[in-house]
């Protein structure tokens, strides 16, 4: 039997639903994020002020919703208009939280500020006490046998970013618009009377001429509402298939206005309302609690129009706005009922084959070896849901780079199916709200791509859906929306498939090829693909930004926050709080709804690039496409070049670098490529190889090896690219230039350098010129080159005999007075009261603060590369360092360089003789003291601009840590103990590996 790879859950657990009956048989351990008395899924306006409400009577709440902003029917599906006589059957709070959140008039009602809709939303649930999670989708029930007979479910299984979690319930309500939770259950439905039900779809937009021209309706001058009868089937793929009939109506209409006008549609809504069809087959009918309690589960109820009420009700509890809520008359209820089932009290049975119990993940307690790794390594075997779809080329992930790969797999004549979890198309570079290219290269492809696109927005639509037209009207790929991958289908390494969670459940899409473009390598990871998250050393991804957006502006405002690791579900939802709370400007007045961080997993492949590759411009015989850009490091460099000094000075010179075809194979999977950000590439090389204009040329490559790999019957770890490079030429892929750089190269080869050239390099470093592309390509060989570096050092003066110091300490060399040449240098530039700042920018501006660029004070490159090479003669700067130190009164970050360097030497050197230092360092004020435990408000952590510099000085704070745990100082494990129970998830992440490194480095003692 074919084995599913997907985590999971319980021996006894069992995923009901319509279409499948698929059967865990395997226990493993799915974590228990945390339990609660009420769990409440869905984040509907409705479910929002149920959580609230319960949390504020003493109840244990937990809210979660898959999308980033809450609630649904306002800041998702991007209705925010709100109509005065809609207030009057509201309860006092819901019309006071609305009219708190007005931003502007219109005749008959108000518009709603979508920023601060989300912001007070969360306010007042974290206020209340209740706790939400965001980007969680429900795929399956917990039950156990016990609780089968007792008619009741004992939590939800949800799918995130990490893999599958679990949360423990004592009563669930389902405010999904599905209901599928009840579905999941295996509640019973029927059909309503009405069958003809209406789509709702919410656009911005603006200087839309008035009704006669048009067939939608507005609301206010700003926003459109497009509404289409129900398409008339309903499967799995319902919403999926709702959201592009809307968007497909929607484009029609824009081009008709097109013709006439200047109207411009901005944005639109990641959902729909859709009429329901269903209603659940219940305990008892009307807007009655009754009718919201399926007939056979006692502990679970449907607050959504799928409940038992009629059709008109059910209509005016779509957009609870404009019509009913129930919310209060289900506290009530709630707040009555008995206890719950022994069997779901004790939580015993439910906890069978965990090796932890909730409570240690919710305490964050030192069970370290339970919650590492994050989820995605958990694995199962179970029965493969059913399959809904099979095709040649499998594209998961409609982005950036997904979009391009579809329609290059198509244009090549593959069967091909696209697979997205939101509504539109784009990714980052639309929903994302980064809509503007930065660098890259502009090849004849990109060039293309991109003007047929300008084209079609020049008639008023948005990218999203000038991306929608151009793939309906150019391509026969099939759209899948709104449909999220948590697993995949294997047969031995082979990923043939993959398991997706649609609102009717989990369902199986086959391909005969698959391309990952999920831009985080999602269905690469659980298939077991081993991946980097962020740096080598810390998980500590570049910079995320929450960006909102200005009025109708696709671009959004963007902000350099900090790291945040998706995987953790606790830090994903604190990332966004904090990011949401990190204002530039008073303007801003939506937030994104796609929350994606520049930088998340990257698989290891079958060659992974790396600065080097990069700097001394490495040839593949495998080449596929270039990328080329600044570097663009907005977060902490990772490589021992960056810490060496060789930095970029000039921030926005640019570098190309080759990219091999092996660079987006996965090393241990066989029939799938990965595109997109997480290719196979270094933390520090993804700085610049990751934009958007690469990232389409990537995909656009890959669909066509994929399409040729299933016509030419070759599996893909045996296709030979070689034989595409000129198709991929005539595509405006690569350029004939890049033919030429790689003839003759067998596998990959620098490029070759003459003695004399080689010499002329060392020349110039000589001479204190330092050229980082030119230095690099006299590093990269060192053999050659050592002995002129040693030759020319010798007679070397002023900043060329540093610069010659540096490159041999660099390669490791200890002879010939290099490091002395840092010491001495070290005894000149700290013998002041003052810390020495960055001399070498060429303007006196920081595009960020630092850690910006590997941008660093010299002194702190001669620290890191000492301590690297284990010199212990560097231990007495490091307390000159310490000693000097002001974190309070760094307003520009300039001390984070020197904090870091003593950490970065003293672990390396793993010396006693290190700790006073590190001691010093640590009890200054500004440095001590900065976790921010687990449990604590995340609003702690979101003090707008100032959160910048706590966050990155807890970090600081453990790296010292760290050092001091490897110098021998209990200190240390200390302040590694307090961080691994940081709220932010990427800090405890890293002190718990740094734990889990110590005591095997222990215990081999
Ligand atoms: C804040 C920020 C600023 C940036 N600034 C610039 C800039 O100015 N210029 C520039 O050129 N580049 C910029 N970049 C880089 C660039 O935008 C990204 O590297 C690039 O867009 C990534 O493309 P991708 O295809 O990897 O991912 P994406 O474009 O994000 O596409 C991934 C797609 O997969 C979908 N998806 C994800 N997971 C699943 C799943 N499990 N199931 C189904 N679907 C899934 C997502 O919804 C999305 O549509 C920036 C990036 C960020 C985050």
């Amino acid at each position: 039997m074919k084995k599913i790879l997907l985590t999971t859950l319980l021996l006894s657990l069992i995923l009901c639903t319509p279409t499948s009956a698929a059967k865990i048989k395997k226990a493993a351990d799915v974590p228990v994020i945390a339990s609660c008395d009420l769990l409440v899924v869905g984040g509907s306006l409705d479910a929002c002020f149920l959580a609230k409400e319960m949390a504020e009577n003493g109840k244990k709440v937990i809210l979660t919703t898959p999308h980033n902003n809450l609630p649904r029917e306002i800041a998702v599906a991007l209705r925010p208009w709100v109509y005065k006589k809609d207030l009057e059957n509201k309860s006092k709070e819901v019309a006071q939280f609305l009219k708190d959140c007005r931003q502007a008039d219109f005749e008959g009602g108000f518009l709603l500020n979508l920023l601060s809709v989300t912001e007070k939303m969360e306010n007042l649930l974290l206020d209340s006490g209740a706790k939400f999670y965001y980007g969680m989708r429900p795929c399956a029930v917990l039950q156990s046998t016990g609780l089968r007979e007792q008619k009741a479910v004992g939590g939800v299984m949800f799918a995130c970013k990490g893999g599958l979690v679990a949360i423990k319930a004592k009563t669930v309500v389902d405010a999904t618009p599905h209901a599928t939770v009840a579905v999941l259950a295996g509640a019973k439905f029927s059909n309503r009377e009405t069958k003809n039900g209406k789509i709702r779809y919410s656009m911005l937009c603006k200087n839309v001429p008035d009704g006669k021209d048009r067939s939608f309706k507005m609301h206010s001058p700003h926003y459109a509402e497009f509404i289409c009868d129900l398409p008339p089937a309903s499967d799995p793929f319902c919403d999926a298939k709702n959201g592009l009939k809307a968007r497909t109506e929607a484009i029609k209409q824009i081009m008709e206005l097109g013709k006439s006008g200047k109207s411009q549609f901005s944005r639109g809504g990641d959902i729909v309302l859709a009429s329901p069809r269903k209603k659940l087959v219940a305990q008892g009918m009307g807007t009655k609690v009754e009718a919201m309690r399926p007939r056979e589960i006692h502990n679970l109820y449907v607050l959504s129009p799928l409940m038992n009420v009629a059709d008109d009700a059910a209509e005016s509890l779509l957009d609870p706005v404009a019509g009913i809520m129930l919310y209060e008359e289900l506290a009530a209820a709630l707040m009555k009922m008995p206890p719950p089932p022994a069997t779901i009290q004790d939580g015993a049975a439910l906890q069978a084959g965990f090796s932890h119990t909730s409570e240690t993940l919710e305490k964050g307690e030192a069970n370290y070896d339970a919650i590492l790794p994050l989820f995605e390594a958990l694995t199962l075997n179970c029965e493969i849901p059913p399959t809904l779809a099979e095709c040649d080329v499998l594209v998961v992930g409609a982005g950036t780079s997904g979009l391009p790969a579809a329609m290059a797999a198509d244009a090549q004549g593959a069967d091909t199916i696209l697979l997205e979890m939101h509504g539109d198309l784009g990714g980052t570079h639309t929903i994302g709200g980064v809509s503007k290219y930065w660098f890259g290269r502009k090849t004849p492809y990109f060039n293309e791509f991109d003007e047929e696109l300008r084209k079609l927005q020049a008639t008023g639509m948005p990218r999203t859906l000038a991306m929608l037209k151009m793939l309906q009207d150019e391509t026969n790929v099939r759209l899948l929306t709104h449909t999220y991958v948590v697993g995949t289908v294997a047969e031995g390494d082979k990923v043939v498939g993959v398991v997706v969670v649609t609102p009717k459940g989990l369902a199986t899409v086959r391909g005969k090829r698959i391309i990952d473009a999920t831009g985080d390598a999602d269905v690469a990871a659980r298939a077991g693909a081993a991946s980097t998250y962020g740096t080598r050393r810390d998980t500590l991804a570049l910079w995320y930004s929450f960006a909102q957006y200005q009025g109708a502006n696709s671009e959004a405002r963007r902000h350099f926050a900090y790291a945040v690791d998706i995987r953790d579900p606790k830090d994903y939802t604190r990332a966004i709080i904090a990011g949401r709370r990190y204002k530039k400007s008073n303007n801003v007045t939506a937030p994104q709804y796609y929350f994606t961080p520049r930088e998340t997993r990257r698989i290891d492949g079958k060659y992974h690039v790396d600065l080097y590759d990069c700097l001394a411009e490495r040839r593949f015989e495998d080449l596929l496409f270039v990328c080329k850009s600044n570097f663009d490091i907005k977060g902490i460099g990772d490589s021992d070049l960056t810490f060496s000094g060789y930095v970029e000075w000039q921030r926005l010179r640019n570098y190309q670098v080759q990219v091999p075809y092996r660079a987006i194979l996965p090393k241990s999977l066989e029939n799938i490529l990965v595109v997109g950000k997480s290719f196979s590439v270094s933390h520090d090389l993804q700085s610049l190889a990751r934009m958007q204009r690469d990232m389409i040329a990537m995909g656009a490559a890959a669909g066509v090896v994929a399409a040729r790999s299933v016509q030419d019957k070759t599996p893909l770890k045996a296709f030979d690219v070689t034989k595409l490079q000129w198709k991929l030429v005539d595509l405006g892929i690569l350029e004939p230039a890049d033919l030429e750089a790689i003839k003759g190269v067998k596998d990959n080869a620098l490029p070759k350098l003459s003695p004399a050239e080689l010499q002329e390099r060392i020349d110039e470093i000589a001479a204190g010129k330092m050229d980082l592309g030119r230095a690099v390509q006299v590093l990269a060989r060192p053999d050659e080159t050592k002995p002129l570096l040693i030759k020319a050092l010798k007679t070397a003066q002023g900043d060329g005999k540093v610069e010659l110091a540096r490159a041999l300490c660099y390669l490791g060399h200890a002879g010939d007075g290099a490091p002395e040449v840092f010491l001495s240098e070290l005894e000149k530039r700290l013998a002041g009261d003052q810390l020495p700042s960055i001399t070498r920018l060429p303007t006196k501006r920081l595009a960020h603060p630092l850690p910006d660029h590997g941008f660093a004070p010299d002194p702190t490159y001669f620290i890191n590369t000492l301590g690297r090479m284990k010199d212990k003669r560097v231990i007495p700067y490091l307390l000159n360092v310490a000693k000097k130190v002001e974190p309070e009164k760094d307003t520009t970050n300039r001390m984070y360089s020197y904090i870091y360097s003593v950490a970065y030497a003293a672990e390396r050197l793993a010396d006693p003789s290190c700790v006073e230092a590190l001691r010093v360092l640590a009890d200054k004020p500004g440095i001590r003291g900065g976790v921010v435990t687990v449990g604590s408000d995340p609003r702690r952590t979101a003090r707008g601009t100032a959160s910048r510099r706590d966050d990155r000085y807890a970090y600081l704070e453990l790296c010292l840590g760290r050092a001091l745990a490897h110098c021998g100082s209990e200190r240390g494990y200390e302040i590694l103990r307090a961080y691994a129970n940081d709220i932010r998830g990427f800090l405890a992440r890293s002190a718990r590996d740094e734990l889990k490194v110590l005591s095997e480095k222990a215990s081999k003692k």
